[in-house]
């Protein structure tokens, strides 16, 4: 099928940390991303004070960009060297803390405590650890998940959101006979299966 042959395709968390070790991260953009701009309205709904999900999370500048109209946000993201450069950049000061449910992970606060990042794979969250959100914002996460993994990420991630929230996703589309990914071709089809 079109999509057959990025179907097995695996990224292992080992990989990723390499990239970031390497500084292989094309994919951190220094600029706020401009459908979030643009969507922004989608995400709030005209509510004030949300709690923002963001899956792997990067060192996405959203993050800071969110946490200063005065929502707060969690993020989850493998590479401490990520977490840790998120902090920096902004000349944010953070605390570091065990997080007693998931063993080896560590979260990363915000001495303002607003911006909480969790250092752990994505799979190990649950909603009895992080809390359920009012918005997500999925940039560069579903998009990464490797395939075999899209049905697992998408249920964990419904299971963490409440009633009335909005999620704003981004996906590119490309031919994915060209391109092995991550980022990985997603076809609408299959985000509506997953998502409903
Ligand atoms: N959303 C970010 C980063 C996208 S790249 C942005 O917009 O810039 C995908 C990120 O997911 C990488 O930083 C990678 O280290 C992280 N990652 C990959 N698998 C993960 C997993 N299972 N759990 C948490 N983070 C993961």
């Amino acid at each position: 099928s079109e999509v057959g042959s990025q179907k097995e395709r695996v990224v292992t968390e080992e990989e990723w940390l390499q990239k970031w070790e390497m500084g292989n991260i094309g994919f951190h953009k220094e600029q706020g991303h401009p459908l979030l701009q643009k969507y922004l309205d989608v995400l709030l709904n005209g509510r004030s004070g949300l709690r923002i999900f963001f899956p792997l999370c990067g060192k996405a500048v959203e993050m800071k960009w969110l946490a200063d109209m005065g929502h707060s946000v969690v993020g989850v993201e493998v590479s401490e060297q990520a977490v840790k450069e998120f902090f920096s950049e902004h000349s944010l000061p953070y605390c570091e803390e065990p997080v007693p449910e998931i063993s080896g992970a560590k979260m990363f606060q915000s001495t303002s405590g607003n911006i909480s990042l969790y250092c752990c794979s994505i799979y190990d969250l649950s909603s009895s650890i992080v809390g359920k959100f009012d918005g997500v914002w999925d940039r560069g996460a579903l998009v990464a998940v490797n395939p075999r993994d899209r049905q697992r990420y998408a249920s964990l991630i419904i299971s963490l959101v409440e009633k009335n929230s909005s999620y704003l996703l981004v996906t590119v589309s490309y031919d994915p006979n060209k391109h092995k990914g991550p980022p990985f071709y997603v076809p609408e089809s299959e985000i509506k299966s997953l998502f409903g």
